[in-house]
């Protein structure tokens, strides 16, 4: 399930000169599977399909969900007038989705419902695919692992997300919920956990290729991507951390342009990904959000200057002073190149960086000063990051639990 998407996906999308919606993106991603077929796939559609309906509709059975011990058939939909059947068990489809416990518990059989080869028949009227996508979560869940490092995984948490919403599954909400937190993290502590792998993942990366032939680029999330989905989700909570990723990747740097099919690749793209450069698909960035985006990095440019305390806070010992002069240039001109606040902030509250500091003539006592100021700030800045980038409230809706 990890490879569902191939590079060329969203390149055909663009073309049509409108920014796709997820699911889009998503049947994008579902019609590459017919094409290039990959073994962890199992969500495929057979040609063949039996008229045997009583009711005008195109009946199809499943292969792969056809239990000879299933006590019930189901439903779903697999074109305007064929239906796919699905020979399961009424209780082990029931566990997980409050919805079908519902509707196939709750209402007793009786002698005029529909049959099929003598067991009850339900209609679920969803989408074939959608159904197949939970009917894997309930039987083969281990087909679901998706990787928290795979620049795609937010296009199937997508379509996850809306399965856990239609049939109501409160353990696959929980699920998506630990894992958003643990990729976009609402906290600086997370943030900062974060951060550590993904220094552990880069440092693997040291060559021009992963030994598996992927770039760090390959194995981190996309941000572009995973902010569309918080919109659509309003899971708002996310977007700070979501945001300010997206403003430490250069606008320059296309997420098509750099990984087009590996043998069409440019040699600047292949140089690029190899430099550990990341990308963004910003050909899907809204309007909404390219405004978001500039005022976070205006904010950002703002804060730069205030990033050690004023000088009627510490000493005026005329080492000591312009040692901090030379820190905060320092500063500046890392943040103007690397704009990660955050990362930056982080390395100024580590023990090497005061050395530095004590070093270029600051006295103990404003090294002191400063490191808390900046762990503060930090702090503060991350904890606004919504209000710089004018985001909705993070409280809003904080979780897919309010599904
Ligand atoms: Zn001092």
């Amino acid at each position: 399930m990890n490879f569902w998407l191939s590079g060329n996906i969203l390149w055909d999308l663009r073309a049509t000169g409108t920014i796709p919606g997820l699911d889009d993106l998503v049947a994008a991603a579902r019609r590459s599977i017919y094409v290039n077929p990959l073994p962890s796939v199992e969500i495929e559609m057979d040609i063949a399909i039996q008229p045997l309906s009583s009711d005008g509709y195109l009946w199809q059975r499943s292969e792969r969900f056809w239990f000879a011990d299933g006590d019930i058939i189901l439903s779903a939909q697999l074109t305007e007038n064929a239906r796919k059947l699905y020979r399961v068990h009424r209780l082990r489809v029931s566990v997980d989705s409050t919805r079908l416990h519902e509707a196939l518990f709750n209402v007793p059989d009786n002698e005029n419902m529909e049959m099929y080869e003598g067991l009850p028949l339900y209609h679920v009227m969803d989408a074939a695919l959608d159904f197949e996508t939970f009917l894997t979560y309930v039987y083969d869940p281990q087909d679901l692992q998706i990787s928290p490092y795979d620049s795609n995984t937010c296009l199937l948490y997508s379509t996850l997300l809306r399965v856990s919403k239609t049939y109501r599954m409160a353990g696959l909400r929980e699920e998506l919920s630990t894992y958003l937190e643990f990729v976009w993290p609402s906290s600086l502590e997370e943030w900062d956990q974060r951060t550590l792998r993904y220094e552990t993942i880069a440092s693997h990366y040291t060559s021009t290729e992963s030994p598996e032939g992927r770039y760090l680029d390959d194995c981190l999330a996309e941000p572009i991507v995973a902010l569309r989905l918080f919109r659509e989700h309003d899971l708002f909570k996310h977007l700070p951390s979501a945001f300010y990723e997206l403003s430490l990747i250069s606008p320059t740097a296309d997420w098509h342009a750099m990984h087009e099919d590996p043998g069409r690749q440019s040699a600047r793209s292949r140089w690029l990904l190899s430099s550990r450069i990341r990308s963004a698909r910003w050909a899907l960035l809204t309007t909404e959000d390219h405004m978001c985006l500039h005022k976070g990095l205006r904010q950002m440019q703002i804060l730069s200057l205030t990033m050690i305390p004023p000088d009627n806070e510490l000493c005026l010992a005329p080492p000591c002073v312009h040692g901090r002069l030379y820190i905060q240039l320092v500063i500046l001109h890392e943040i103007n190149r690397f704009r990660d606040v955050l990362g930056i902030l982080r390395y100024y509250c580590q023990d090497q960086a005061k050395q530095t500091m004590l070093r270029e003539g600051v006295c103990a006592e404003c090294v002191q000063k400063i490191g808390d100021f900046m762990r503060k700030k930090r702090q503060h800045i991350f904890d606004n990051l919504a209000h710089f980038f004018d985001l909705p409230s993070p409280r809003g809706n904080t979780s897919t639990d309010t599904a």
